[in-house]
Parts: C-alpha cells; sequence; structure tokens
C-alpha cells in the first residue's frame, strides 16, 4: 500500500454507505449480495455460524454471487450436527468454506486460563476462540458480510444493510438486517435450504456446546445461547 491509498475499508466514506444503506432498504438480499461482490470482489467474504440465516445467504449467493468467499470460526466446540451441516452444503452448493480458528487447542487453554473457562468467563473465552481469529480474518478484507437481523437482539436492532463496522475497521453488509424469523423460515421452506437438525429440537439459535441450551415455549431464540448470563453476543456485532 502506497501513502496516498485509502486504507482497507475507509475508500467508502460513511455518507456514500448510508446512501446506499438506504437505497438497499426494502430491495432484496439478492441485489445486496450481487452488488458486494461487484464493489468488493475478493476482499469481501461472507461469515457465517451455518444458522439458518446463513444458510439462506449461501443458497442465494449460489445463484447470485458463487464466487464469493464464506469463512466459518471454529471454536473446536461446535456440535456434531454442524459440522456435518458444513459438509451437507458443501456437497448441495460447491461452497469452500474457508475455516478460521485460534492456535490456542482447548487443551492448551486449559492449561493457560483454566478448565471450562466458558463456564467463568465465557466473555474471555468467546474472546480467544471467536473473536481473534474473526479479527484477523477481517484484517485481509475491505468488508464482510453477516446474517444478523435486527430483531434478533437489542445489539442488533439498529444494525444498516450496508454500515461501518467501526469495531473492526471495515464496511459491514447485512443483507437479511429487514428479515422476520417467519421470512427465514418461509426461504428455507420454499427453496428446500438444508438446515441445523438441532432447530428441530427446539434449539432455536445454535452456538457452541457447552453455551447453547434448547428453548422453551414463549421463550426468546437466542434465551438458550449463554443461559443463566447476561451475555447475548459473542463480541462479533456490537
Ligand atoms: S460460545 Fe461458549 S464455548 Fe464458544 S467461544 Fe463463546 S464462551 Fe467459549
Amino acid at each position: 500500500m502506497t501513502a496516498t491509498a485509502p486504507p482497507p475499508g475507509r475508500d467508502l466514506r460513511v455518507e456514500e454507505l448510508r446512501a446506499i444503506s438506504e437505497g438497499f432498504e426494502g430491495a432484496s438480499p439478492e441485489a445486496v449480495l450481487y452488488w458486494a461482490a461487484g464493489e468488493f470482489g475478493e476482499e469481501v467474504a461472507l461469515a457465517t455460524g451455518f444458522g439458518a440465516e446463513g444458510c439462506v445467504l449461501i443458497d442465494m449467493l449460489a445463484r447470485v454471487a458463487p464466487r464469493l468467499r464464506v469463512f466459518y470460526l471454529d471454536t473446536d466446540l461446535l456440535f456434531p450436527e454442524t459440522y456435518q451441516l458444513a459438509a451437507r452444503l458443501n456437497v448441495r452448493y460447491g461452497v469452500r468454506f474457508e475455516r478460521r480458528a485460534t492456535r490456542l487447542t482447548l487443551d492448551a487453554q486449559a492449561e493457560a486460563y483454566g478448565e471450562r473457562l466458558w463456564e467463568r468467563d465465557p466473555e474471555e473465552c468467546c474472546r480467544l476462540r471467536k473473536v481473534e481469529p474473526l479479527r484477523e480474518m477481517l484484517k485481509g478484507l475491505r468488508a464482510w458480510v453477516t446474517a444478523i437481523r435486527r430483531e434478533q437482539t437489542p445489539a442488533r436492532a439498529r444494525a444498516e444493510v450496508v454500515e461501518r463496522d467501526a469495531k473492526f475497521g471495515l464496511v459491514k453488509i447485512n443483507p437479511l438486517a429487514g428479515w422476520s424469523e417467519r421470512d427465514v423460515w418461509t426461504y428455507v421452506v420454499e427453496h428446500d435450504v438444508p438446515y441445523n437438525p438441532l432447530h428441530d429440537l427446539s434449539y432455536a439459535s445454535v452456538g457452541c456446546v457447552p453455551c447453547t441450551t434448547p428453548v422453551r415455549i414463549g421463550e426468546d431464540p437466542r434465551a438458550g445461547r449463554w443461559r443463566g448470563t447476561a451475555k447475548t453476543e459473542c463480541g462479533l456485532h456490537r
């Protein structure tokens, strides 16, 4: 990079991003993905945790932007069903998932921080196993695509379709920001999109094994994550 070249993610100003985002409000997620692929090429990637929303975006990408990169954060603590879903998506769509993970093995983490860090300090555990690997991945990008929806959590309620991610210093694209849970599942059914079978066992939101439980009828969909604590986010979307 030359001294005069804009640093990654700073070539679209906040006002420009806001105008682009307003233009996409109410547009189809496919239109947003198509634009993202054209605008950023190899320097944009979809982050997926293999939730239903991520599966929907992968289905859309196969049609409108099949070369767009897709990555996931492997904490080494995901459910077997999640790894199996990744394999099914690979077969169905031919998508090559880029795996990102900490170099800290679970044994090394236990030695350095004590056993079952997720029980005593889930913030630190998420920082080590999710946030820092994400930061490393995003350093090489100008934009990332997420599957977040506004109605999921208070922290996501103000998400724009296209916005500046101040935390990680690049453009953040949320094609499903305005979608409801019903929109997601309607799409899954209509397009026969593969999804995690744990959703059929009352796991509304699926993360790491130690921090995910089923939800009861009437509970918030993310109530099963870090149950019994005030934590609702991994730290990826603040
Ligand atoms: S979700 Fe739980 S196990 Fe997974 S990284 Fe966060 S605290 Fe650790």
